[in-house]
């Protein structure tokens, strides 16, 4: 049986929990938390960053920091994970589903500006499978019409857009270490700050809402109830995981884009013949070998290749269902219409991708898939 992920652990990650339990201080913002922040901020280049449980805590962390109240309006793009909804809906607001692009799965740029109203207060952006949003556009529009940008870069570790790095180019950003992604550490996220405004207020929020890290510092001299918050910092133990992954971060980014880029060729002369179709890199996106997928003419095709492979010991999953279409969201709105999200919800269908994926099982994986295209 082929799975569709398996998480890696490096062999180091005990070492490192071990080390923190020898230290003795094992709760949240302790010398492993402080470790990742400082390999964030030196490798990667972010201004400031604040680990936390889950991406979905990042980003409600950043509902919270924008102010969002109930009425407020936030864009977001229909083809993504229920937290990327959830995180402001929790604060009151009304969301607004935007459309993918024909071509990929992110938020097509040039159709928001349409959703704006005098409500609008944030667009949250995902860059999908670690691909970039067209962010030049996105923050012209934003700066434009006075609005918070959110990277949901839960997907987008060590990829770029025009060479920066993705989530240090919105307001805030969003990143998840759950053990589906590139590195992880079980459960985990992190919060990037690229705005100084709000650097005091995340860590009040971050430290339920008292000034306790400003006191740990020195800088006051007794901690209180300063502002709402919520317990968002993890462990320690979970920060040491993180850290012997992100020690090995290269290693992990090269085996998977490798493993993508064998996928990308191997289903070349499929996609010129124009039996399927492939992901589409935008000049000024990177990928991260985050996940690949195939895009089938259809939701019947897509379920017959699904137990194709299946019968080969195959394990592939289909993603997203539009949000704009959950029984949650269509209680309270009137369906709209979102074609390109629709047809990446019933068409897309994601490969095995992970760190020991055989490369044998590959070339397996590929022939396969080329009988089936090539034999209907
Ligand atoms: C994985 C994922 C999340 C949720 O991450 P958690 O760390 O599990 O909270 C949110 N948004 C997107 C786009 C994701 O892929």
């Amino acid at each position: 049986m082929i799975p569709f992920n398996k998480p890696y652990m490096t062999g180091d990650e005990l070492y490192y929990i071990k080390d923190a339990v020898a230290r003795g201080k094992i709760s949240g913002n302790g010398y492993y938390t402080q470790k990742c922040h400082e390999y964030f901020k030196q490798n990667i280049g972010f201004r400031n960053c604040l680990l936390t449980s889950s991406c979905t805590d990042a980003l409600e962390m950043a509902a919270i920091l924008i102010d969002i109240k109930p009425g407020d309006e936030v864009i977001i793009p229909s083809y993504t994970f229920v937290s990327t909804a959830n995180a402001f809906v929790l604060r009151g607001a009304k969301i607004v589903f935007a459309d993918s692009y024909h071509n990929n799965p992110n938020i097509n740029a040039d159709i928001l500006e349409e959703l704006v109203t005098a409500k609008t207060k944030a667009i949250v952006v995902v860059h999908y499978a670690g691909v970039a949003c067209d962010m030049d556009e996105i923050m012209g529009i934003a700066n434009k019409n006075n609005l918070f940008v959110i990277e949901d870069a839960a997907q987008a570790i060590d990829s770029y857009y025009k060479s920066q790095p993705l989530g240090a180019i919105g307001h805030l950003a969003a990143f998840s270490f759950h053990e589906t992604k590139n590195i992880i550490s079980g459960e985990g996220g992190m919060l990037v700050i690229n705005d100084d405004f709000f650097d005091q207020r995340a860590e009040i929020i971050w430290e339920k809402g008292t000034n306790r890290s400003a006191f740990f510092r020195g800088e006051v001299d007794k901690y209180s109830w300063v502002d709402i918050g919520s317990s968002f910092l993890p462990s320690d133990v979970t920060a040491a995981f993180l850290y012997a992954q992100l020690e090995n971060l290269e290693k992990i980014q090269s085996r998977r884009k490798h493993l993508w880029g064998c996928y990308y060729k191997g289903f070349q002369e499929l996609a010129l013949g124009g039996l399927v179709k492939l992901p589409h890199i935008p000049d000024y996106a990177t990928t991260n070998g985050h996940l690949f997928y195939l895009i089938c003419d259809s939701i019947e095709q897509r379920s017959e290749l699904i137990s194709f492979l299946k019968e080969y010991g195959i394990h592939c999953v289909f993603h997203y269902l539009s949000l704009h279409k959950s029984p949650f969201y269509k209680e309270n709105n009137q369906t709209k219409r979102l074609i390109y999200c629709d047809n990446f919800a019933d068409c897309l269908l994601r490969l095995p991708l992970y760190y020991e994926l055989d490369m044998e099982d590959q070339r397996k994986i590929i022939s396969l898939i080329n009988d089936f295209f090539n034999k209907r």
